[in-house]
């Protein structure tokens, strides 16, 4: 068994087929995040006849603006899901700062659903990694899942101290910053992801299946020079540890 706690079912289009059997051949817990409500009614299609995949709702931060006029519409798909994600903020990739507002608004809007029916998330924080601790902090939030870190040491120390879980994804090995960080991190809080097949392109131009998260598995192991299926195992059982 091995873990991808944050992909996008909806990203593989004409490759869904082989990323399925990708799940299925390694075992692979997968958390397939949505980006609107459209993905999510997608993957959660998808998790009827899977098992393996656990589908979750939410906006993601670069859809916000899209969506904010719709929020009363999403309460019984917050309810039904077992975690609520893509949520978060994204100052770094989202230059137009018009945006941000609209951001936060839906961002809250999920944290006080979160909170209300005591959901785990999954939270995109690039580049405001310091003001995703705060509203974690201000909605008193269950174990939340921080998606691919990049920010800052301290702020990731504050997120570890409160009890966040950490997905460490595909740029392990090519980043100085995600070695660090799995350094940093105790095995007991790191989960592994793909986040979608794209990631994997966009550092080292390799389309990214599920089965990445093996690769991961190794790296971490060589990093923290521990043994590949104590690493294996201890993943898959934070992941369990979420109780889904
Ligand atoms: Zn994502």
């Amino acid at each position: 068994m091995f873990v991808d706690a944050h992909n996008h079912m909806d990203f593989y289009k004409d490759n869904l087929s082989n990323a399925i059997d990708s799940i299925n051949h390694s075992n692979i817990k997968t958390l397939g995040c949505s980006m609107d409500l459209e993905s999510y009614i997608f993957t959660k299609k998808l998790s009827e006849y899977n098992k393996n995949i656990t589908p979750c709702f939410g906006i993601h931060p670069w859809e916000a603006h899209k969506n904010y006029k719709d929020l009363d519409k999403f309460d019984d798909y917050v309810k039904e899901c077992k975690i609520i994600g893509e949520i978060g903020l994204d100052y770094y990739w989202v230059l137009e700062k018009e945006k941000y507002p609209y951001m936060n608004l839906v961002f809250e809007y999920f944290l006080g659903k979160a909170k209300k029916y005591d959901k785990i998330t999954n939270i995109h924080t690039k580049g405001a990694e310091k003001e995703v601790l705060d509203y974690i902090r201000k909605y008193d939030l269950r174990t939340p899942i921080i998606h691919w870190y990049s920010g800052d040491l301290n702020i990731l120390k504050k997120l570890l101290e409160y009890g966040c879980y950490f997905t460490i994804s595909v740029d392990i090995g090519y980043s100085k910053l995600t070695d660090e960080i799995v350094k940093i991190l105790p095995l007991g809080r790191i989960l592994t992801e793909t986040d979608g097949p794209n990631s994997l392109e966009w550092i080292n131009k390799k389309y990214g299946y599920p089965s990445e998260v093996i690769n991961i598995v190794r790296k971490i192991s060589l990093i923290k020079n521990l043994q590949f299926e104590e690493v294996r195992e201890k993943i898959y059982d934070n992941f369990n540890k979420l109780k889904l």
